[in-house]
């Protein structure tokens, strides 16, 4: 059996070298980072806005919703100040810390870059797309927890549950339990992983 310490220093190494292959990833694909501008972040949050009016009439901003998320525009990724300052200072250790939103984000970009306008458009006007896009870009979350972490646990999938039914995006599908199950029960069988994805992910999350 490998000591704890070593099987440690190890998952540190990979991780590493996978956030080392993501940044490479970000570039090639010519990703740029931005500061949101205070007080007013930038004319792509009429997105959400647009959604926050035909939605629940409930301040997004008053859950700091342009303060604490990243939100994506094309190829630039706007983040909020203290993310930014991140990284700046130290852009590797940035990518370590918020490898899966970084991940999710990345699997949007590569997927509005393939079909543009129906990414854009179907994002924003249907629920079941929307939900479609979203899966792709959750499996990149749970990728990485499972490889950070070694398990998926129950709370964690219920927090990614939620974000399907809940009100940040619109309660865009009501039942994803089975649909995450799916997700899960191939990631730990191994069918799904990061090498895989692009081949697999179709017959696991169908187009609506
Ligand atoms: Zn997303």
């Amino acid at each position: 059996m490998v000591p704890k310490e070593i099987t440690k220093r190890g998952e540190q190494v990979n991780n590493q070298m996978r956030c080392n292959q993501l940044m490479k990833d970000y570039a090639s694909h010519g990703v740029t980072f931005a500061n949101k501008s205070k007080p007013w972040r930038g004319w792509h949050e009429c997105v959400p806005i647009f959604f926050h009016i035909l939605g629940h009439f409930k301040p997004l901003v008053t859950r700091g919703f342009f303060n604490d998320y990243l939100s994506v525009l094309g190829k630039t990724v706007y983040l909020p100040h203290h993310l930014y300052i991140d990284y700046v200072v130290d852009a590797q250790r940035f990518f370590m810390r918020h490898e899966g939103v970084l991940r999710h984000e990345l699997q949007h970009i590569k997927d509005y870059k393939v079909q543009p306008l129906r990414f854009s458009l179907s994002y924003v006007m249907r629920k079941k797309w929307r939900a479609y896009w979203e899966y792709r870009a959750n499996c990149q979350n749970m990728l990485q927890r499972y490889y950070t972490f070694g398990n998926l646990s129950e709370p964690y999938l219920k927090s990614i549950e939620s974000r399907f039914t809940g009100d940040m995006y619109f309660k865009m599908d009501p039942n994803p339990k089975y649909k995450i199950k799916a997700i899960r029960d191939n990631i730990i069988s191994g069918r799904l992983n990061f090498d895989s994805y692009d081949k697999v992910i179709d017959s696991i999350v169908t187009r609506p």
